[in-house]
C-alpha cells in the first residue's frame, strides 16, 4: 500500500487499479488507474459517454468491474455491496436527485441516518437529520416536501443524504446540472466546505469553471480510458485534453 508515500502519508484513501468495465462486447472503461489522497479535491471530466457515471458507479458498488481492484483505506472493496461501502464513509450522490416524495425533506435524509450507519440512530436520528439539513443550508426546509424544492435545493438534499454516512470521501456526480451561475457558486461553496470539514471530494462535472476553481488535482477520460491526470493548468494545456473537448 506504501507505493506512493510522497502522496499522502497515510496512503491513498481511495485507489483503483485497472479497472476495466464492459457492458455487453462494449468496453466503458478501459484499465482505469486512479487514486484519492485523504482530504483531497479531484475533479473527473470527459466528455457525454466517456465513462464518469460508469466509474463511479463501479467505486460506490452500483456496478462490479470485469476487471481490476477497488481499495478504500487499504481494504479491498472491489465486491462489496453500495451499502457496506457507505457503512464505511464511501458516499456518492446521484446525477438525478430521486428523494422520497411522499417523505418530508428531514425525513428523506432520515432514512440513510437509519440504513447506512454502523449504529443505527433510531432515537435522535431527526436531530442528527436537522443538523445535516443545517450543514447544507436546508434546514429552513426541513418539514416540507421534496416537490417544493427547487432545483438547487434538491442538488443540496442529495447531497446531505450522501452525508447521513458520514462519509470521508464524497463522490458528486454531476451535481451542478441545470442550475444557474450563482446557484453552481453555492453549490461549489458547499462543497469546498465539506472538504474544510475533511472529507475527501471527487466532483464529476461538466461545467468547467467550477472544476477549475474547485480542483485540486484533474482526472480526464474519453472513451473510457484515462488520457490526463495532473494539476488542473497542466491537464488543461495537453492537447489530448483540448481534443477531446473540441468534438463537444
Ligand atoms: P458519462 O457519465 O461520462 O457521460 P457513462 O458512464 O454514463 O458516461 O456512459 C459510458 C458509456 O457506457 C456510454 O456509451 C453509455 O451509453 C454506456 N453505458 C452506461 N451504462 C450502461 C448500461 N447500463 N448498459 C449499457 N451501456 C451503458
Ligand atoms: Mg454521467
Amino acid at each position: 500500500m506504501n507505493q506512493h508515500p510522497a502522496e499522502s502519508p497515510r496512503g491513498p484513501i481511495l485507489e483503483a487499479r485497472g479497472v476495466t468495465k464492459m457492458f455487453g462486447g462494449f468496453t466503458a472503461l478501459q484499465s482505469v488507474d486512479f487514486s484519492v489522497a485523504p482530504g483531497e479535491r479531484v475533479g473527473l471530466i470527459g466528455p457525454n459517454g466517456s465513462g464518469k457515471s460508469t466509474f463511479v458507479n463501479c467505486l460506490s458498488g452500483a456496478l462490479t468491474p470485469e476487471q481490476g481492484t477497488i481499495l478504500f483505506e487499504a481494504s479491498n472493496i472491489t465486491g462489496l455491496p453500495a451499502w457496506k461501502r457507505a457503512r464505511r464513509g464511501l458516499s456518492r450522490s446521484f446525477q438525478i436527485p430521486r428523494p422520497f416524495r411522499r417523505l418530508t425533506v428531514l425525513e428523506n435524509v432520515q432514512v440513510p441516518l437509519r440504513f447506512a450507519l454502523p449504529e443505527p440512530l433510531a432515537e435522535g436520528s431527526a436531530r442528527e437529520a436537522l443538523a445535516i439539513l443545517e450543514r447544507v443550508g436546508l434546514a429552513p426546509k426541513a418539514f416540507i416536501s421534496p416537490k417544493d424544492l427547487s432545483q438547487v435545493e434538491l442538488r443540496k438534499l442529495e447531497l446531505a443524504r450522501a452525508l447521513a454516512s458520514r462519509p470521508r470521501l464524497l463522490i458528486a456526480d454531476e451535481a451542478m446540472a441545470g442550475l444557474s451561475d450563482s446557484e453552481v457558486d453555492e453549490i461549489v461553496a458547499l462543497l469546498e466546505e465539506l472538504n474544510r470539514q475533511g472529507i475527501a471530494v471527487i466532483l464529476i462535472e461538466h461545467i468547467m469553471r467550477a472544476v477549475m476553481r474547485f480542483s485540486e488535482r484533474i482526472v480526464v477520460l474519453v472513451a473510457g480510458r484515462k488520457i490526463a491526470d495532473g494539476r488542473p493548468d497542466e491537464v488543461m494545456r495537453l492537447k489530448d485534453v483540448e481534443r477531446a473537448y473540441l468534438g463537444q
